[in-house]
């Protein structure tokens, strides 16, 4: 008997578990039970020979149609030939060996059926196999072989040159035959609640099943098990957070906060409202809030984080605030000295009798000017501290850091949290995550699952609305013409535009901005071009449709205050339009600005697009978003666009860009690779598996925090946080 810690070692032998490891990368009975098979053959049922492609790695089942033997020229060896059949398409084998390979030419004799295994390559017009591993079936053979194909589905493994389906199919009947689950991972009462069978059973179903209804019984049992350890891990983490002690930051009763209420020129909405309240509450509370705060560009955000800070400074706490850029952590500090106006000017000529101060802090700050803002930290004289990945580092301390805001969250490692986390001098801080992403409910549960969360889903009421079109120019090149029109209308209106380019351009290197998430389609008119780039664009633009128009260039190759003073000079009015990369993606308020035209708009993603036309219709006109692209109408990439101009529901769009993305992209390193901890779970098509897996964990965790009751579920909780670790040690 085995159980799923062991050793492959001592199930397979030596040989069969070297192998596992190196080819497949599976090393204890566990691993292998849980490399399932991509897809069943029906047993007798041929595969379509004509759908195979050259190159690729293949497992067919066929008939063997004719055979033959011919002497290789000038060697001793021969050439046979077997040409196998599903009834209409064909497909050579070539076998090379010494002498006549009489033994061969007797077991392939032509009506004998088989699974063969090998790379599809082309010769002299004619689709081959090369020295293909085989299996044929009815060959009477060992007692595992006959029982294999006895069976009517026919497993099918995803395999190499090194490692053939059927060996790893024999190496899981093995195991299957010995393996002992004394204790399995789903508790028997979860098990019955949701109708789902036992562990070693669905092992068996997947890989051996009898028919397609214990496939899907087996299938629906093992993504529970992916589900279900998931949530229990997250729901751990979120009772541990839970049982770190902060310092209680209650609401007091005429303090900055209340003050600042009163001069906020407009109304909370309802979200903005409920989100307040319940971070209000949290922070009264002895243990650190951990809240993710989601919400559409515009929806407000800032304005909550905001009253967050300042319910901290008035409970005497310092906040920081976290920002993924230097654009975006001086546009945080301009928006918020703005709004707080005479209440953030403590100490200066103007400032309110309770004023605190702000304190910018980014890598790009003089010797002087830096050495200013660690002393404002640090002594606490500044009570809202602004920054980049600068805050992070060792030197800078806080006098009482009760509250850190986190700005695109999705920009941020947990490991970088955990460090601005530490600057705490008692307890931990309070944590807000703030993000303009919208990610699928599950997705969230999933990524997020040890944050709280706290959603907007409506914008300030009078947001002017954005008209999004898609500008073919493939089809109609004359549009193109008239997008560079409309933006000098708006400009001779008074109004602004960005321009927005999937590269920078020039000798550099590739940068973070730079659209790389999706590849060029591949077309019939040979290599696609480079994306089209900013520095190209700035030069032609005013020699050309915009000739006369005050044009400026942002892009993350600039210097930090060359950046800074391009975006001042946008921002006031004195640039009428900014030719960028993504750099303007997040955060970037600009109300004047209306038209935003991305050209090149296919090579980005859905939610990219989402996230860069939050850009315009900021203030009281209308945005308007041109998608230029010069994909074919029937494409997918058109596809995309048309969806992205025909919503404004980002979590609409956010699914459409799960649909397309590996799944894996989208969790991080830490899911993806082929340790992924989720084989068969797929987040969008099992919303519902999920949402009830996290409702069921989290009363296990709470009943059984150490889950002494369930050692099987220990044990899969332990694979999942070693799969992380490891994959955390490869990145460092
Ligand atoms: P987000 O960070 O969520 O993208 P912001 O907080 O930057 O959005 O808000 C966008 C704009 O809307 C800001 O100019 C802000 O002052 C304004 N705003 C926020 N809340 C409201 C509201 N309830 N009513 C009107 N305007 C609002
Ligand atoms: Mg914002």
């Amino acid at each position: 008997m085995a159980v799923l810690a062991d050793p492959l070692r001592l199930v397979v032998g030596d040989r069969a578990a070297k192998r596992l490891a190196a080819v497949l990368d599976l090393h204890t009975v566990g691993d292998l039970l849980s490399y399932y098979p991509r897809r069943y053959d029906k047993r007798g049922e041929l595969t379509d020979l004509t759908s195979l492609s050259e190159g690729e790695h293949v497992t067919v089942q066929a008939e063997i149609a004719a055979v033959s033997v011919r002497k290789m020229r000038n060697r001793s060896g021969s050439i046979l030939e077997a040409v196998v059949t599903d009834g209409r398409g064909r497909l050579t084998l070539t076998f090379f060996g010494h002498g006549r390979q009489a033994w061969r030419e007797a077991e392939l004799h032509p009506g004998v059926r088989g699974l063969f295994s090998g790379q599809v390559s082309s010769f002299q017009g004619k689709r081959q196999l090369t020295h293909p591993e085989y299996e044929l079936i009815g060959a009477g053979g060992a007692g595992g072989r006959a029982a294999e194909f006895a069976a009517e589905l026919i497993p099918v493994y995803r395999a190499s040159a090194q490692l053939s389906s059927w060996k790893i199919a024999n190496s899981i009947r093995v195991a299957l035959d010995v393996l002992d689950v004394p204790d399995d991972p789903l508790p028997a009462s979860v098990r019955s609640r949701h109708g789902l069978c036992g562990y070693a059973d669905a092992l068996r179903g997947i890989h051996r099943p009898v028919d397609l209804t214990d496939v899907n019984r087996s299938k629906t049992r093992l993504k529970w098990d992916e589900a279900f350890a998931l949530q229990v891990l997250l729901a751990q983490r979120r009772l541990a957070a839970s049982s770190y002690s902060a310092i209680p930051r209650p609401p007091v009763a005429d303090g900055l906060l209340t003050e600042f209420d009163a001069t906020l020129p407009f109304e909370l909405t309802v979200g903005q409202q409920l989100a307040g309240a319940t971070i209000a509450d949290d922070l009264a509370r002895e243990h650190p809030m951990h809240r993710l705060l989601q919400g559409e560009v515009g929806s407000g955000k800032t304005v909550i984080a905001l009253r967050a800070i300042l319910q901290v400074i008035d409970a005497a706490g310092q906040a920081a605030l976290l920002a993924p850029t230097e654009v975006l952590a001086q546009q945080h500090f301009r928006s918020i000295s703005s709004l707080l106006g005479p209440l953030g000017m403590a100490g200066q000529l103007g400032g309110a009798e309770h004023a605190t101060r702000l304190t910018l802090l980014t890598g790009s700050l003089g010797a002087a000017a830096r050495r200013k803002a660690l002393l404002e930290a640090a002594s606490g004289g500044a009570g809202i501290i602004i920054g980049t990945h600068a805050l992070l580092e060792d030197r800078v301390q806080f006098a009482d850091l009760g509250l850190v805001v986190i700005d695109e969250q999705h920009r941020f490692g947990v490991e970088q949290r955990d460090a601005l986390r530490d600057k705490a001098g008692d307890g931990r801080p309070h944590m807000l995550v703030m993000t303009a992403t919208p990610i699928p409910r599950t997705v969230a549960m999933t990524v997020f699952g040890d944050l709280d969360m706290s959603t907007l889903t409506e914008l300030p009421a009078g947001r002017s609305p954005i008209a999004t079109h898609v500008v073919p120019v493939a089809e109609r090149p004359h549009y193109l013409a008239r997008t560079w029109e409309r933006i000098r209308e708006e400009v001779a209106a008074g109004r602004q535009a960005y321009v927005v380019c999937p590269r920078i351009g020039g000798d550099g290197p590739a940068d973070s901005e730079e659209a790389s998430a999706l590849a060029p389609e591949e077309d019939a008119l040979g290599p696609a071009r480079p994306p089209i780039a900013v520095l190209d664009l700035a030069r032609e633009l005013p020699a050309g449709p915009l000739a006369g128009l005050r044009l400026a260039v942002l892009h993350g190759r600039l210097p930090a205050d060359e950046k800074e003073k391009v975006m001042l000079a946008f921002a006031d009015g004195l640039v009428d339009v900014l030719v960028t990369t993504t750099v303007v993606e997040v955060g970037v308020d600009v109300p004047n600005a209306v038209v935003m035209v991305i050209m090149d708009a296919d090579r980005f993603g859905v939610s990219q697009l989402h996230q860069l036309r939050g850009r315009v219709g900021r203030g009281s006109n209308p945005g308007l978003c041109l998608l230029v692209t010069e994909a074919p109408e029937d494409a997918p990439a058109r596809e995309r666009l048309d969806a992205v101009a025909g919503t404004l529901d980002g979590f609409a769009l956010s699914r459409i860009d799960l649909v397309q993305r590996r799944e894996g992209d989208v969790l991080g390193t830490a899911q993806a690779g082929r340790k992924s901890s989720l084989r068969l779970l797929r987040l969008l098509a099992d919303e519902e598996l999920i949402a009830q897996a996290r409702v069921e964990a989290t009363a296990l965790v709470a009943a059984d925090p150490a889950l002494a009751d369930a050692p099987g579920l220990a044990a899969a909780v332990r694979v999942l946080i070693d799969v992380e670790r490891s994959t955390f040690l490869e990145k460092a």
